[in-house]
């Protein structure tokens, strides 16, 4: 079987504990790798390596070299491309073609975008008026932050966690990364990656386990880590926060969302049923930015809920590797018992249950999988759990709406703030609904369309703080002021 040991000062360890824990397959639930879960001694001992990586020659390099290297690791990770993509869907189950075209790609361009930014961008300067007329030259250095604590989620594992290393190693800084305890795999292969390109050792480390008592704990009440980034649940974001106030070390989160999808009766209908099918069930529902709550016009919503439930019920569930298949299962089992207990609650609240609401039929090993149907609600009122609380899961609630005023009200009324995708042909109305909706991110006309270069995060329960082009850089570098008497 296989064993994933941590990555510390550019080497393999098993833990100093000795402990390990098992990771199992999503699709039948066998165990398939052993994983070493990291002890607070060993987070010590990355804590150490990560500084005197600072100190040493990572950082003196120069800016040139360091992103010469970032490119190297994404060429690398381009030519094990079929490794990235075989070890992502081993540890999530989800389909070969997302991997291929959206998950391993984003997380090579990852290291380039942010090796560009952090080249091409200026810092501010100024001349100041002295009294005895010679003046001062004031300029800004961005320096790199420190040593950064990077807790990463299991739904995207690779393209969430190097959207963190990424601008994290070309600011200058070192890393300790603690993957998901249920999505391991390329976390560990970008160790390999870093040590093949020469990244010096103890600029990337690996610290596996999980979240209280145990890695992700150690990592973000170190000391000497200077800033944690994390992506997750917003209760654990909290968890992190109260750590990182002992030293009142710097914090950027990116946490949960309940999404609204307003569909306009003048939007381009297919389309429209082609984005909201992508945007409720890609990843088997399992992305932060997905739409669970669905807002149609009134004229054109019956015949929506018609059309997407059609698109709904052509799944092919499998094993990512199988002819044909395009839909995978849920992450775990304990998560899969969560997304059927809203089932259930969504029946207990009086739902319609359009399409779903339970599980498929699966033959043989698979039937031991976590998979579970693509589900549709509709004929809720706004307060039901299903249609407030995040479940994370290949479902949504439709509903219908009047007027643009209604509409606008309903996706402002959650704790969260992440992000919207609106359909309509009329781009005055496009402008007015998307200035109005309290979120980080809206899509008109499209969905998860993005552009690494500008801003992402969230407002309300969503997040702190925006990560993404030169915003990253606010995070992880710290902005000093030098200034000059002439
Ligand atoms: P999670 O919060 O359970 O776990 C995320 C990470 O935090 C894991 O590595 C976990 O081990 C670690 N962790 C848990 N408790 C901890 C603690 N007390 N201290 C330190 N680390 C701890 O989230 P998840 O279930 O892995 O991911 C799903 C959630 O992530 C959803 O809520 C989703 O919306 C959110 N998410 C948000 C974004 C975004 O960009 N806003 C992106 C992807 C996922």
């Amino acid at each position: 079987m296989l064993q994933i040991d941590n990555f510390i000062n550019g080497s393999f360890k098993a833990a100093s504990s000795g402990r390990r824990f098992d990771k199992r397959s999503p699709v039948d639930n066998k165990i398939i790798a052993s994983i070493a879960e990291a002890s607070a001694a060993d987070v010590d001992e990355a804590v150490k390596a990560a500084r005197a990586a600072l100190h040493g020659e990572w950082g003196s390099m120069s800016q040139e070299t360091r992103v010469g290297l970032l490119y190297e690791v994404a060429d690398e990770i381009t030519r094990r491309f079929d490794d990235f993509v075989a070890a992502e869907m081993e540890d999530t189950g989800q389909p070969e073609h997302v991997m291929k075209h959206v998950f391993i790609p984003r997380g090579a361009a990852n290291f380039k975008v942010f090796a560009d930014v952090i080249k091409n961008v200026p810092t501010e300067s100024f001349m100041t008026d002295t009294p005895d007329g010679r003046g001062a030259l004031n300029y800004g250095l961005r320096v790199p932050k420190g040593v950064i604590g990077v807790i990463s989620p299991w739904n995207a594992p690779f393209l969430l966690m190097t959207w963190k290393v990424g601008p994290a190693l070309a600011c200058g800084n070192t890393v300790l990364v603690k993957p998901s305890e249920e999505t391991p795999f390329t976390a560990a292969l970008l160790g390999e990656v870093m040590n093949k390109v020469g990244i010096p050792a103890g600029v990337y480390n690996v610290l596996n386990g999980f979240g209280p008592n145990s890695a992700g704990e150690f990592i973000t009440s170190h000391p000497g880590v200077d800033a944690i980034t994390f992506t997750g649940e917003t209760r654990t974001g909290s968890a992190i926060m109260k750590a990182a106030s002992e030293g009142t070390r710097d914090v950027s989160f990116e946490m949960g969302g309940k999404n609204a999808g307003i569909v306009f009766a003048d939007a381009d209908f297919d389309a429209a049923v082609d984005g909201i099918f992508r945007s409720a069930f890609l990843n088997t529902g399992q992305v932060c930015l997905g739409t669970e709550r669905v807002y149609v016009e009134r004229p054109i919503f019956d015949k929506f809920v018609t059309a997407l439930k059609a698109k709904a019920e052509s799944v092919k569930f499998g094993r990512p590797t199988d002819a044909g298949v395009n839909y995978g299962p849920l992450i775990s089992r304990e998560h899969q018992n969560k997304v059927l207990s809203y089932y259930n609650k969504a029946v207990e609240e009086g739902a319609t249950v359009v399409t779903g609401g339970g599980v498929p039929q699966m033959e043989g090993e698979l039937a031991e999988g976590n998979f579970v149907q693509p589900t549709i609600w509709t004929g809720l009122p706004e307060t039901a759990a299903v249609v407030k609380e995040e479940i994370f899961g290949p479902c949504c609630h439709i509903s219908p709406f009047d007027t643009e005023e209604e509409v606008v009200a309903k996706a402002n009324d959650t704790e969260y703030g992440l992000s919207t995708t609106i359909w309509t042909t009329n781009l005055n109305r496009a402008h007015r609904v998307t200035a109005r909706i309290d979120v980080g991110i809206s899509w008109v006309n499209s969905w998860f369309l993005r552009d690494l270069r500008t801003a992402f995060g969230g407002t309300k329960q969503s997040g702190i703080g925006r990560e993404g082009g030169v915003h990253s850089l606010e995070f992880y570098t710290e902005l000093r002021n030098v200034c000059i008497k002439l």
